[in-house]
């Protein structure tokens, strides 16, 4: 049944990169020297202000199934620039950018049926490279790790995801941010990002509270093993080696920060263990494991 819905994604697919060589191409033509293009379009009541071509398309090979968001970690202007291939030495690509303006803009860069150069070396459960299997969106903020996102700006990303998700169907535990996908190497959109805020409006994962606290009683004396959180991080998603503790250390601050933000420090702490056990049951189904006997109380907050 997969192989049938597979095939059949595959010839409906051929058709729609033929439609969208023919948008890129009107798209490039109407929008001269690499301005936004004047042609007026809306997502879920949200205006997409125009269409500015990215430097990095290709051909889309996978289905969408992921929505990565990132931040941009520079102005406006600038970020403009790096994704237009303006900048040297940078190739990159994007689906949608959202300004930090009082009245935020987004702009269309790609149109989804193409893949873009945005996640880089990254892994998501079995999804290797993320470009391929992703829509991009690029959130103007020069660190999401310092800087709260104005409510202004967050709306408008809300309507965007709520349109994204829901043509393509994309599950809730793979609305995911940067740093999840690439563990240790990329920290956007940082901890400040309301990732809780986005669930509540229908947009990505977060665990229901009155789990966490049955979890954060069932760890309270004793968390799982390490073995056992190794497991439990990558049912969830995360891809990292686990031959060593500091990669355990980098998974686990990936995971804090789209999950606790308010503390990131890579320490398996009570609180960290029943967010992921409850995360693993409400969308996996996954039962929390037992607490071990032979591991140290955890951490207390
Ligand atoms: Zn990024």
């Amino acid at each position: 049944m997969y192989c049938d819905t597979y095939r059949s994604y595959y010839e409906s697919s051929r058709v729609w990169v033929i439609i969208c060589i023919s948008f890129l191409l009107v798209g490039c033509a109407s929008s001269g020297n690499g301005g936004a293009s004047t042609n007026r379009e809306t997502i879920n009541q949200t205006a997409i202000d125009g269409y500015v071509p990215c430097a990095a398309i290709q051909t889309r090979t996978q289905p969408i199934t992921c929505l990565v968001l990132h931040h941009t970690a520079t102005a406006l202007p600038s970020a403009m620039e790096t994704l237009q291939g303006k900048t040297k030495g940078h190739r990159v690509g994007i689906h949608y950018l959202v300004s930090d303006e009082a009245k935020p803009r987004v702009f269309r860069m790609a149109h989804e049926c193409f893949s873009t150069s945005h996640a880089g070396k990254s892994r998501w459960k079995d999804y290797n490279g993320l470009n391929q299997h992703s829509i991009g969106i690029e959130i103007v903020n020069l660190d999401g790790n310092m800087n709260p996102y104005p409510a202004s700006q967050i709306s408008t990303i809300i309507r965007l995801c709520q349109d994204i998700v829901r043509r393509n169907n994309i599950s809730p535990v793979n609305v995911i941010a940067h740093s999840d996908i690439a563990v240790g190497r990329k920290v956007d959109p940082g901890s400040k990002f309301p990732w809780e805020q986005l669930a509540a409006a229908g947009v990505g994962a977060w665990p229901d509270a009155n789990e966490v606290a049955r979890c954060s009683q069932l760890y309270q004396k004793s968390i799982p093993s390490t073995a056992q959180i190794k497991l439990m991080l990558k049912t969830y998603g995360y891809a990292f080696d686990d031959n060593s503790d500091g990669n355990l250390k980098l998974a686990i601050e990936a995971f804090q920060r789209h999950f606790r933000g308010r503390k990131v420090d890579g320490v398996v702490d009570t609180e960290t263990i029943a967010i992921l056990a409850a995360l693993n049951l409400k969308y996996y189904g996954i039962k929390p494991p037992a607490p071990s006997l032979t591991t140290a109380p955890a951490v207390k907050k």
